[in-house]
Order: C-alpha cells, then structure tokens, then sequence
C-alpha cells in the first residue's frame, strides 16, 4: 500500500495528462502521483521518465492513499463520459477539502453542473481550461482555473509553478467560481477559430491576388512577426507556409486537402454567444468558414455551374501592408467581441472576471500569445468598464490608421472574388458600431407591420404601433 507522499495526482496519462505530470514533477517541491485506468500506461510513463519520481499506482485506491492533505488531483481524460467516470471514483475516496481538478476541455455547462452535484460533499471541483496543447502541458500552459476562492489557495501555488511565464507573471489566474476558467478557455478557443480563419484569408489574398508563392508569403509573415501583428500564430504560418512536401516537392499547403476540421469549441463559443445576445461574427464566420470547406458536394455543385470567374484585381507592391493593416483591424475586432462575450457570460453566471488578468494570462503558453495581448490587458486596466475595446483610445487609434487599407483589401477581394468571410464580417461588424443609424429602424417597421411587434420612436417616450394600411 502507498503511503501519502505527494502532494499532487494526475488521472489520465495520454499525452496531455503524461505532459502535465511530467511538468508538475520538473517543479521543486512537488511530487506526483499518477494513475491511469490502463495500467499499461502507467508503466511506459514511469519507466521512460524515472527523473520525474512519480508516485504511481495501479489501482485508485491505491493512487488516492498516495496523495498528502488536502489531496489535490488533475483529472486529463477524454472530456465527457471519462471525465464522469473518473470524477465518480474520486468523489467516492475523497474527504472534505479535498480538491479535484478537471483540466479536460469540458463544456462549461457541465462543469457547473458538476460543481453544483459535488459540493455538498464538501470536496472542491475545480474545473480548469488549459491551453497550449502537448507542448504547453509540458513546458508550461496558460491555465484558466475556476472554482472557489478557498480552493485556489491550494491549487493556485501548483498551477503557478507549472504555467508559462509572460514578462515574469504566471499564465495562471483564479478566473471566477464554478465554470469560469472552461467558459474562458472556450472564448479563448473561440478567437483562436477566428485569427486563425484571419490569417488564412491574409494568405489566400497575398497568394491569389498580390501572386506570391507560399514560400515568398512565409517570409511576409516573418516580418509581420516582428511587427504589430507578432503572434505564435503568425509565427507557426510561417513556418507552415515554407514546408515542403518530401514526396513531391510542393508546398506542404498545396498538397492538403482543403476541408479544415474542428473539435467543437469554436461552436461552442457561437452557440453561447447566441444565448447570451452577444454579436460574435468574426467568430461565427471563422467556425462556418471551416464547415462551408467540408462540404465538398456543395462546393463541386457551384463549381460546376459557374462559367467564368471574376478577372482578378491588379495590385502593387504596397498591397501587403494593406493586407497587414486589415488583418489587424479584423483581429481587433475578433478579440473585442470574445472579451464582450466574457463581459456577458460573466454577468449572466455570476463571475467576477478581471479582463486585463484574462489578456495576461493569454500572453504565454496558448495558442493565441501575443504582445497584443499586452494592449488589451492596458485598456481594461485603464478603464475596465469601456463598452467596448474598439473605444479604447491604442484600438480606436489603430483601427482608424489601418481604415483604409482595410476597406481597400475587402473591396478588392470581393472585385477579384476571394472569399474573406472573416475580414468582410469584421469590417462589417465595424460599421455598425461606427454608422450613427442602422436600417434596424425599417426593420421594427416590418415587424410592426406583419406582427405588430410595436417599435420606439426617436422623438418622443413611449412604444407604438401604427394602424398599416393592410390592418383591418
Ligand atoms: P484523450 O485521448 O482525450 O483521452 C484519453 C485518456 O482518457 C486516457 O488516459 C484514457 O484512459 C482516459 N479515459 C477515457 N475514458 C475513461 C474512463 N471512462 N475512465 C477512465 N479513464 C478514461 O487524452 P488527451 O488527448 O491527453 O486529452 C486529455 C484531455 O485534455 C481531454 O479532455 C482533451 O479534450 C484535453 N485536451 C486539451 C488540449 C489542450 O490544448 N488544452 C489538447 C488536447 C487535449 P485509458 O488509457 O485507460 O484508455
């Protein structure tokens, strides 16, 4: 029988969980229990990482004596139905304070139900976003945990030692009660979706109108990395971008198959945002942009009855840095509708999110670093109540300084007949806010007229509905 020696388990020992031990264990001052369901697994981690002196068990009963008080386990296993399964063994052989952490990608909704069926037995559920894929697990994630103040005490020293470092902070911060941090690691994954759709829409233009060749726009995005648009995103196209297939000499990106997949975050993030109101277009388009490419029937079915192709527009040499200046605009954009997204979901469940903490902890370890984020954990620290982040005076200045250059690159890709459902959306998305009137007006016309849904007047107090000329 083990004897409580570590202070921290991790239960599911697939990449993520494997990576994740083996960081807490590179840590001074924590030693890891593990304990996978396949014992097998178990045995290829310990015996290929002796140095990480992990404390292993066979059986969960086992695993759960090995851990120190309050025990704190990780859970790392398939979201769903694994994490149930295991949450259910842990329940069962815990004891009050103790605390259980769920560091899948669960669906938030679950980890407030969760919570809510766990509490009354006193142990802690924590339900933590983690980001920054195996890497990140390894050598450090930005880790978005929620649950209770009382549990971050415990858990908030661990996960500080393992996340990744931004300018000497930890990527780590106690989002908010019950579903914060996977509420947050969603609207995280959700403009992942949308600057990843941004940047593939810069590529198609450079490539299709401006006639760069992968290889040529792979240097673009080099230097782009050293500007305004710096991002491990930019960085990784980059690199993307130079690959060349080995069995054909092509570039890698011409011999993928054009149909982008996707594990069901981004949807997540438009379905709650439609629940909560929130206008999320440059996310929405980002999601369906990757389903219109996996309809190959529909797509083969135009193709075949469209004859002729718009000619494409002559640029020049300047039409990169247009490009440059649109994809920071619609990024702009991007990002300020996940944080307005935040701002709703943490209203309408009760969180007390700090939005310059949410962009700090999102400089390192994700997907979505970047200095950027820098810029927009300064406009929430200076004023955190702006309606907006285009308001801010560095956005609202940025935004007006690329204006042009990003109407030019739209209106030239609908001439050439590039599809930019990413750069037109946000555009789009811009106007809206920036117009003193919207045809919204006609709109509370028509629903008067075939419903009487009544509407506001400009003028005077009050609520209408005009007797139309159809009424009987
Ligand atoms: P995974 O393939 O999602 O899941 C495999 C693990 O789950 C194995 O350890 C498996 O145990 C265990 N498991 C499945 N059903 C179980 C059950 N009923 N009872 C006990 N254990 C069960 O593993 P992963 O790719 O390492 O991902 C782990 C978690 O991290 C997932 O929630 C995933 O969504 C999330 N994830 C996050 C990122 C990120 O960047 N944040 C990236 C990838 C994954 P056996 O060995 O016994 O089958």
């Amino acid at each position: 029988n083990a004897s409580a020696t570590a202070n921290i388990g991790v239960v599911g020992l697939a990449v993520m969980g494997s990576n994740l031990a083996r960081n807490l264990a590179s840590r001074e001052g924590n030693t890891v229990a593990v304990y996978n369901r396949t014992y097998a697994r178990t045995e290829e981690l310990i015996t290929e990482h002796p140095e990480a002196g992990f404390v292993a068990s066979e059986s969960i009963d086992d695993f759960v004596a090995s851990l120190t008080k309050p025990r704190t386990a990780i859970i790392m296993v398939q979201a769903g139905k694994g994490t149930d399964a295991v949450i259910e063994q842990l329940v069962e052989r815990f004891e009050p304070g103790d605390i259980i952490v769920d560091g899948g990608n669960a669906n938030f909704h679950d980890t407030i139900e969760r919570e809510k069926r766990i509490a009354p037995t006193g142990i802690h559920f924590v339900g933590t976003g983690i980001s920054g894929g195996e890497e990140g697990a390894l050598k450090g994630p930005s880790i978005m945990p929620g649950g209770s103040e009382e549990s971050y005490e415990t858990l908030g020293p661990i996960l500080e030692s393992i996340a990744a470092v931004a300018e000497g902070e930890p990527c780590v911060t106690h989002v908010g009660t019950d579903g914060a941090g996977h509420f947050v690691k969603m609207i995280h994954n959700g403009i992942e979706y949308a600057d990843m759709q941004l940047i593939a829409e810069a590529y198609d233009l450079l490539r299709t109108v401006g006639g760069l060749e992968p290889a040529a726009i792979a240097d673009v995005f080099t230097e782009w990395n050293k500007g305004y648009l710096e991002s491990y995103l930019i960085e990784i196209t980059a690199e993307v971008l130079r690959q060349v297939d080995a069995e054909t000499g092509k570039p890698f990106v011409d011999i993928v198959l054009d149909q982008a997949g996707s594990k069901g975050t981004g949807v997540w993030t438009v379905q709650n945002a439609l629940d909560l109101g929130v206008p999320v277009g440059g996310i929405a388009e980002a999601v369906f942009a990757r389903a219109v490419s996996s309809k190959p029937a529909q797509r083969e079915a135009v193709q075949k009855v469209v004859t002729s192709r718009p000619d494409v527009q002559k640029v020049d040499s300047s039409f990169a840095d247009d490009v440059s200046k649109a994809l920071y605009a619609s990024k702009v954009v991007a990002y300020a509708q996940g944080f307005d997204a935040i701002i709703a979901g943490a209203e309408k469940y009760g969180w007390n999110i700090n939005k310059d903490k949410i962009a700090k902890i999102w400089r390192g370890g994700c997907i979505i670093r970047a200095q950027f984020l820098n810029r927009i954990a300064d406009a929430y620290d200076e004023n955190p109540d702006i309606a907006t982040l285009l308001e801010a005076p560095y956005f609202a200045d940025a935004v007006a300084e690329g204006e042009a250059a990003w109407r030019r690159v739209v209106s030239t890709a609908a001439l050439s007949g590039v599809p930019i459902p990413g750069f037109g959306a946000a555009l789009s998305y811009y106007d809206s806010l920036a117009v003193p009137r919207l045809p919204a007006a006609l709109v509370q016309g028509q629903r008067d007229f075939f419903g009487a849904h009544t509407y506001k007047r400009v003028d005077k107090e009050g609520t209408f509905h005009t007797l139309w000329s159809g009424d009987r």
